[in-house]
């Protein structure tokens, strides 16, 4: 019953899809005479929870020299601190600001009048996801839980689309991305939590981590460490050739959750380098060369404090699903603040960007898209603009 249900709703989708690609010729034909410079492959990678403090500022001092959340031997003021602002964030992430921000573009720094924030009302991970993919708001979308999304992502609906059929891949530490993507009704493939790499013809790299990542422990019961998803995902991507690609990176939140600082700024450094071997990887693989674009971003901000940085919860979310942080009955301030990077073909090497109005999550995917070189208008209509900053 209920696949047939969701058939038939892809089934009036995809008949409004060719309904309203009909309606808009016009701006179908004004966006193809700008095809030549937007990419044909996207990959775009996801840091859960990490701040646009560290991103803009490097190491908080005030939580770096704390000996509450910096353990005994972790030499992390040695490795990430400078007086220098500038030079902070650079040691903490070299090739964002060194080739990311000089080739593209970010958005995000407050303090220099760079605002983008979530537009859900809860700050917390499924419902900020669900935003970046599907550029929508659902009320219906109030917890973490594993339920399957009733909206559709901008993968599914590319997913539906001839050319890009079996060219779409998610990975992701959490366990809850094959929800998120409705991996039941949306046919993407998606290896998440603690999924072997599979379906596919593996290299022998690939069968190592298979077993690795049942013989090392994890932190946690429902995110793995980044270093399996980052690999799966870089196998992937040198087997199969996607031309669109999730990679949603979780030890950055799970850390700071755990209150070791230490080990968030190790893991936002750790996965710098992953960046940058990702795009060492695309621009020296046939096919991804000068044609990819790369995007960056976050599902959520943190607090802002030693008593909070650990948390993220607005005002409502913690009266109800996260009433465990009912210490702070006005939610974790500032957790709605994020941030978003870019660089490829279509993007302006702009740098770091003042906004003239606050940018907000649900814009990802209309930019995403229009990179593409696809009509957002003809994905969702009611999906948040395309974020013009890029341009
Ligand atoms: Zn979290």
């Amino acid at each position: 019953m209920l696949k047939f249900f969701y058939s038939t709703i892809l089934l009036l989708s995809c008949f409004s899809i060719h309904v309203n690609a009909a309606a808009d010729t016009s701006e179908t034909d004004n966006s193809a005479t700008n095809i030549s410079t937007t990419g044909t492959n996207l990959v775009l990678v996801t840091i859960d929870g990490l701040r646009w403090q560290e991103l803009f500022s490097g190491a908080d001092p005030s939580l770096l020299n704390n000996e509450k959340f910096v353990r005994e031997g972790h030499h992390v003021q040695e490795k990430f601190w400078h007086d220098s602002e500038e030079k902070r964030r650079q040691l903490l992430m070299p090739f964002f600001w060194n080739t990311v921000v000089k080739k593209g573009m970010v958005i995000g720094n407050r303090n220099i009048g760079s605002n983008m924030s979530i537009a859900n009302p809860w700050h917390f991970s499924y419902p900020g996801y669900s935003e970046i993919f599907t550029g929508v708001v659902d009320h219906s979308i109030n917890s973490n839980k594993k339920k399957l999304n009733p909206q559709m992502s901008f993968l599914e609906w590319l997913n539906n689309k001839g050319n890009y059929q079996h060219k779409l891949a998610a990975f992701g530490s959490w366990d809850v991305f094959p929800y998120i993507l409705n991996k039941e009704r949306s046919q993407l493939y998606i290896n998440a939590g603690f999924d072997s790499a599979e379906g596919y013809a593996l290299s022998d790299q690939a069968k190592l981590l298979n077993d690795l990542q049942k013989e090392i422990p994890s932190p946690w019961h429902n995110v793995r460490l980044d270093s399996f998803t980052y690999r799966y995902a870089k196998d992937y991507l040198l087997t199969v050739k996607p031309k669109v690609m999730i990679i949603s990176l979780g030890e950055t939140d799970d850390f700071a959750h755990d209150g070791h600082y230490d080990s968030y700024l190790n893991s936002a450094h750790q996965t710098d380098q992953f960046i940058a071997d990702l795009w060492q990887t695309l621009q020296t693989t046939p096919g991804y060369q000068d044609n990819t674009v790369l995007m960056i971003t976050t599902d959520h901000g943190r607090g802002s404090n030693a008593d909070d940085w650990q948390h993220h919860a607005s005002k409502l979310a913690v009266q109800d699903y996260m009433k465990n942080l009912k210490a702070f009955p006005n939610g974790i301030r500032g957790s709605e603040n994020i941030w978003f990077a870019a660089m490829g073909p279509g993007v302006n090497a702009r740098g770091e960007i003042k906004t003239t109005q606050e940018v907000k999550q649900k814009q990802i995917a209309a930019t995403a898209l229009t990179l593409l070189g696809e009509d957002p208008k003809a994905f969702n209509p009611k999906a948040g603009s395309v974020i013009k900053e890029i341009f």
